[in-house]
């Protein structure tokens, strides 16, 4: 085998744990000696409880010598975003107001993974509540990207992505509400999914604004993201946004997916604001699909420059209402200082809440209130509709849309200071969430300077399988995501 167990894929690690080449405590150890070297460097993690992980990769050598394996992420250590409830761990949003807090239960996807057997490994961090796109708004630290130490990993999944670049975990789960999973996987060179909107439960994952969440897979190639699809995708009565579909094989359908396919190029994707790398990069990846007989066609999805504009007013519109329920009473952080009931909500909110979080609650209670409300948040959902139309127009002639992930590789931590220079990173991925589709982010090269670039492949509802066939066809030929960083 190629590499050291903590650089190598699902597909190879299972295969060598059936031969009993290697044992899930083995990977185990090998995944906890690289976090411990590199982590003092990266930063991807909150927290980890190396006892917890061992217990449960013995646990699945047992299952293993009893005949009793549960299928191929079996005994495989996956990367947990701080924002997933993992029973008995800590559950901190990267943020004061759940720093001591402990989950009660498992959230469905974790139950999932438990279920086919694979490790839940550490709580990876993430800007704060998932509000932003560098982890910088971390309450605890900032995470490096390994690939350029003093720049950042994306956000707000960034702990995720650089714990799965560094060999940190073998993949991770991740949460995107507007290219938080997405965007980190471009900056950080590896694959990251934003299912359809009702296909993953978000049960047990701390809401952000809940008709835009969803929760996904990170993972160093398209086969690995489609075995953790696989394993967390399907109705869940625990959330009634959760869909009744057929679940298919995903890592089956890969191979059977052959094109070729007609796939959309969005002009307003390729305009002012994109970085000339990134633009050579994806358009090398479109000259790849038509060599491999693909159609390309133009397609325009016109209500694009409105997307940023929405998403901020329907984003913090869900942010306000759900974070309404940390008010220092039942759990979170209790200021300590107050003189009666209502002082307690202000100074525990005061002191819990970062800058960014405060600033998003307090625009989303604005656009709410009365007066308001039908200027900006109806206004706002009504575009959205328009957005969405554009979407599904453009399906009725191709197949998939093209475009870059990000517009720029990854910047430098401090430098987008200006919240509005930050909410600009997330122009490509925004609209995929208001219209509810899914999106992959797939390695396509480096700048000069060897910082990833990522391309985005934009599917139809519910059609992941397709989706990810495609981004297999451009991997195949391309393993950018082998490359591994110099830590
Ligand atoms: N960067 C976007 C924001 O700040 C998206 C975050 C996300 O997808 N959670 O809201």
């Amino acid at each position: 085998m190629s590499s050291e167990p903590f650089f190598r894929s699902i597909g190879e690690l299972s295969a060598a744990l059936a031969r009993g080449e290697l044992s899930s405590v083995d990977l185990m150890r090998s995944v906890i000696a690289r976090t411990e070297a590199v982590e003092p460097k990266v930063r991807a993690f909150n927290s980890f409880d190396r006892e917890d992980a061992l217990a449960q990769a013995r646990s699945s050598d047992l299952r293993r010598a009893a005949g009793a394996s549960l299928g191929p992420l079996d005994g495989i250590p996956i990367g947990m975003k701080d924002v997933i409830a993992v029973a008995g761990q800590p559950l901190t949003a990267s943020s004061r107001m759940l720093a001591n807090f402990v989950s009660p239960y498992d959230a469905t996807v974790v139950k999932r993974l438990r279920a086919a057997g694979a490790i839940c490994w550490g709580r990876l961090n993430l800007d704060e509540f998932a509000m932003g796109s560098s982890t910088e708004n971390s309450a605890f630290q900032a995470t490096a990207n390994p690939y350029a130490l003093d720049c950042v990993p994306g956000g707000s999944s960034g702990g995720s992505a650089a714990a799965v670049a560094a060999g940190e975990a073998i993949a991770s789960l991740g949460s995107d509400t507007g290219g938080s999973i997405r965007q980190p996987a471009a900056f950080c060179n590896v694959v990251g999914l934003k299912p359809t909107y009702g296909l993953v439960s978000r049960y047990g994952l701390i809401a952000f604004a809940s008709s835009l969440d969803q929760i996904g897979p990170f993972a160093r190639s398209v086969e690995d993201v489609a075995i953790l699809l696989g394993a967390i995708a399907g109705h869940d009565p625990l959330d009634s946004t959760s869909f009744h579909t057929g679940i298919p094989d995903y890592r089956a359908e890969l191979d059977r997916r052959k094109g070729p396919w007609r796939l959309g190029i969005p002009k307003e994707y390729f305009g002012e604001g994109l970085d000339p790398e990134v633009a050579e990069a994806v358009q090398r990846a479109v000259a790849h699909y038509q060599k491999l007989g693909c159609e390309v066609k133009p397609v325009s999805l016109p209500h694009t420059e409105y997307g940023v504009g929405v998403y901020y007013i329907i984003a913090t519109a869900e942010c306000s209402s759900n974070l309404a329920r940390y008010d220092g009473v039942r759990y979170g952080h209790r200021s300590k200082e107050a003189k009666d009931a209502v002082d307690l909500y202000f100074r525990s909110r005061a002191e819990g809440f970062g800058s960014e979080v405060k600033r998003r609650i307090i625009l989303g209670t604005y656009v709410l209130s009365s007066g308001y409300y039908d200027a900006f948040y109806l206004r706002a959902q009504k575009v959205r509709t328009l957005i969405r139309n554009d979407f599904l127009a453009a399906y009725r002639e191709v197949d998939a849309i093209l475009t870059p992930t990000a517009p720029t590789p990854a910047f430098r931590r401090g430098a987008k200071a200006d919240p509005l220079a930050m909410y600009l990173c997330d122009v490509y991925t925004i609209g995929v969430n208001l219209a509810g589709l899914p999106a992959v982010s797939v390695p396509c090269g480096f700048s000069q300077d060897g910082r990833p670039i990522g391309m985005q492949l934009i599917g139809q509802p519910y059609g992941e399988a397709e989706l990810l066939g495609i981004a297999r066809a451009y991997e195949r030929d391309h393993p950018w995501a082998q490359k591994r960083p110099v830590l």
